[in-house]
């Protein structure tokens, strides 16, 4: 799953992250953070054994998650490889392959739709 996490000021000095990955069976990876001693928030991508349970620890401790359960999909047929939506992609899940086509990683994806608004032939959509 992938995931917003946000911290309140009062938890971000806090040793949330690394006590959930030594204390559960999981894989977990920062995709994005923005934290200040003002609070902010972290994207991440969770797995694994031991997930629900560490979804209720970091919930316990104060954080508050939300999932993100949209998908990114390119019309291969009405795309025409322009590169226009890959400079608006904050995660850069749009790059350029080694044929000069354009690649979507669905997996980096957060949903933001902002590649939607740039594309000339609206090949490229997000759906829940
Ligand atoms: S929806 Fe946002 S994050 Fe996903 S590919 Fe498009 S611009 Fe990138
Ligand atoms: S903007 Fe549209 S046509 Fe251009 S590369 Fe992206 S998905 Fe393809």
């Amino acid at each position: 799953m992938k995931a917003w996490l946000n911290f309140s000021p009062s938890i971000v000095n806090k040793t949330i992250i690394s006590d959930l990955i030594k204390n559960f069976d999981i894989h977990f990876n920062i995709l994005r953070a923005d934290i200040t001693p003002k609070g902010g928030k972290m994207l991440i991508e969770m797995g694994g054994n031991q997930s629900e349970e560490a979804i209720k620890f970091l919930e316990k401790e104060g954080i508050q998650l939300t999932p993100i359960k949209k998908v990114v999909k390119k019309d291969e047929d009405k795309c025409i490889d322009c590169g226009a939506c890959m400079s608006l992609c904050p995660v850069k899940a749009i790059c350029p392959a080694d044929d000069w086509t354009v690649d979507v990683d669905d997996k980096l994806c957060i949903g933001c739709g902002f590649c939607t608004f740039s594309c000339p032939t609206r090949a490229i959509k997000v759906t829940e």
